[in-house]
């Protein structure tokens, strides 16, 4: 069978949750992953009701096993192109060459977060290099912390890190810093440091310190950095739906597109969601797609009595 009500691309939190609330509303629908979450990393999920400090991967496999229990199907592969269909749906191109064909779409790509170029820090996330306090902060409360700046918000950002530990320091580049912004800084007993980050330092596969570029070493425990997040957008953007000033895609508050028939819910159009709210959106998204599908069903069961036939 390759013909399905509704495709979802990603089978992330956001993806399955709306494949969940699809599949009990009878729906035939497909999700197709390539099994990249953005949490992937970490080895533990926090903030999410009932579910605190569960491996991130264990979520996933449950909701797995909860949507295929009501029938929901599960693709793994990777999604290469959607392209309209022609009459009213879409034709999902996958990069194993095979394609299916579904009536509705919903993306659930996700991000990717793109870290600042620092010798050995991209080896150390998830680990002791983190980025969401609300996610891993407790489990660094009142150690030794810093924050790497210089890009914008990266000062609001500190001071909200601030939060979780007396022991804070604020790594920048010279001369970024406005007065009101340092201001702030010393108010709150946030430490600056000025300078080029040379690399972190690293023993016994532990984090230890920042080495700056002009001599000494700032022993450090965990290290907070904003990434630069990048939406895993283009099948969205390729079929024209309308984005924001900063390229983001806009939807409504139920995922909806600006494109008839798509939707789209997570961190894909969302870079705040975490893995409840981007579960909150699937689910809200899958609603308001059923709901579409109703009206479609209406139209044609109408079509369809007008020529004699009955439902
Ligand atoms: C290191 C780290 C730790 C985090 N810890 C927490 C935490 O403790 N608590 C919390 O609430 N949030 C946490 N987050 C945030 C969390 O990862 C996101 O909120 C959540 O993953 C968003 O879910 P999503 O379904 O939108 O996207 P994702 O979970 O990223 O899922 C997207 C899915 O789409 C699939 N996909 C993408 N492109 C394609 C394609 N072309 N074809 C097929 N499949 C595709 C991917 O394989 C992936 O499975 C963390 C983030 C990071 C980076």
């Amino acid at each position: 069978m390759n013909s399905f009500d509704v495709a979802i691309i990603g089978g992330g939190a956001a993806g399955l949750s709306a494949a969940l609330v699809l599949a009990r509303a009878d729906r035939n629908v497909v999700v197709i992953d390539d099994g990249t979450p953005r949490n992937a990393p970490a080895a533990h999920m926090h903030g999410f009701l009932s579910r605190d400090g569960m491996p991130p991967s264990e979520l996933l496999a449950k909701g797995r096993d909860e949507v295929t229990g009501y029938g929901g199907h599960l693709l793994h592969g990777t999604v290469a192109d959607v392209v309209p269909d022609g009459s009213n749906g879409f034709w999902v191109l996958l990069a194993s060459s095979s394609r299916i064909r579904a009536r509705r779409l919903l993306v659930t790509t996700g991000l990717t977060d793109e870290l600042p170029d620092v010798p050995g820090l991209a080896e150390r996330w998830a680990r002791d290099v983190l980025h969401c306090p609300y996610c891993h902060g407790r489990e660094v409360l009142d150690r030794q912390l810093g924050v790497i700046g210089g890009t914008p918000g990266a000062v609001r950002y500190a001071q909200i890190v601030r939060q979780w530990t007396h022991d804070l320091v604020y790594f920048t580049p010279p001369g970024l810093l406005t007065a009101a912004e340092r201001a702030g800084l010393v108010a709150r007993a946030i430490g600056i440091v000025e300078g080029t980050i040379a690399r972190l330092v690293i023993d016994d596969d532990r984090l230890r310190g920042v080495c700056m570029a002009d001599g000494p070493t700032v022993p450090r425990d965990a290290l907070f950095v904003p990434p630069c997040f990048v939406p895993r957008s283009g099948f969205l953007t390729d079929l024209g739906c309308a984005t924001n000033d900063d390229g983001w895609v806009t939807v409504d508050t139920t995922g909806r597109t600006s494109v008839p028939g798509v939707w789209a819910a997570g961190n894909v159009v969302d870079p705040r969601a975490q893995v409840i709210t981007a579960a909150g959106a699937g689910s809200a998204a899958a609603i308001a797609i059923n709901a579409d599908l109703v009206d479609d069903d209406v139209h044609q069961a109408i079509t369809a009595y007008h020529l004699g036939y009955t439902a």
